[in-house]
């Protein structure tokens, strides 16, 4: 148990981000190691310090396998807000996939697997993500992969989310994994929840993790935001390569479907034979192959 920061070392910087810094950190009295988040506000907005909030509100609530588990909200120095989460020792997706470029399939689907229950559960406490990819999706020793990084994550109440249901709002970071949906303005008076956008990320990352660049752009292309936008709002239906099965063809399709209506349902896509298939272990993300 983690009484207060004066008990952590910081021995690394883990990662930066959008409003602060990830540190790996030890806890004097027991050796364990942590992640530290700190977001600093010295600089900062009443906008960030409430969004601040919500990630510690989030954090402190969830309680899942396929979560990054919390160990403690702290007040640091200068209203610094402080989150101890769990160390996922093996860094993030997104640092994986700089070293390994592709993933097979069967690692893909274990990637998937546990995602969709950190999904399932999330949702069934109304919890939207928001921003699902690589840097957000945690990997340890053992290869288990962690939703990590609440920090835009939204509580729905009742059907939508009062406006700030996953739709056009100010949005800080990259869009590229962001569905169609949430850069139409007429979604945010309408029913949108945003479970659905969910699934389009994660959609878009294991299309990645086969494809080995981001795959909804060319490889020449700037990532800028007007491109990524028409890519995203107006490009075809996404081109999955003729390498992949078709069972991981058609889980990719029901992800990427352009209306989030017709979308399909985390609960779906856990039956999903790409999913069900049953090979779908943590096994091989770790390997060097
Ligand atoms: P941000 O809101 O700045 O994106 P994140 O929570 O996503 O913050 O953390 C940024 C980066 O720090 C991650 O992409 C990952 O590389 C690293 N990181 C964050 N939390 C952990 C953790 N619990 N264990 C290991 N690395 C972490
Ligand atoms: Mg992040």
């Amino acid at each position: 148990l983690i009484e207060s920061l004066s008990d952590l070392d910081k021995l690394a910087v883990l990662g930066h981000g959008n409003g602060g810094t990830v540190y790996k950190v030890r806890h004097r009295n027991s050796s364990a190691v942590f992640a530290l988040k700190v977001l600093c506000f010295d600089c900062d907005t009443i906008a960030i310090r409430h969004q601040a909030t919500r990630e510690a509100e989030i954090l402190k609530r969830v309680n899942s396998p396929h979560v990054v588990r919390c160990h403690g909200v702290f007040d640091g120095q200068s209203g610094d807000l402080c989150f101890a989460t769990e160390y996922m020792d093996a860094g993030s997706l997104h640092d994986l996939l700089r070293i390994r470029r592709i993933l097979p399939e069967r690692v893909i689907a274990g990637v998937a697997r546990r995602v969709l229950e950190g999904l399932k559960y999330l949702h069934g406490m109304r919890i939207v993500h928001r921003d699902l990819k690589p840097s957000n999706l945690l990997v340890n020793g053992l290869g288990e992969v962690k939703i990590a990084d609440f920090g835009v994550s939204r509580v729905v109440a009742g059907d939508t989310c009062g406006g700030g249901g996953g739709c056009c709002d100010s949005y800080v970071g990259t869009c590229a994994y962001m569905s169609p949906e949430r850069f139409d303005p007429d979604t945010c008076g309408g029913r949108y929840d945003g479970f659905a956008g969910d699934v389009w990320s994660l959609g878009v990352v294991l299309l990645e993790c086969h494809v080995g660049r981001y795959p909804l752009i060319s490889a020449g292309q700037r990532a800028d935001w007007a491109t990524l936008m028409c890519a995203i709002c107006f490009g075809g239906p996404p081109e999955v390569p003729e390498t992949a099965s078709e069972e991981f063809e058609s889980f990719i399709r029901r992800c990427l479907e352009k209306d989030w209506r017709r979308r399909a349902t985390v609960q779906e896509l856990l039956s999903h034979p790409f999913v069900a298939r049953g090979h779908s272990s943590a096994q091989g993300l770790l390997d060097n192959a």
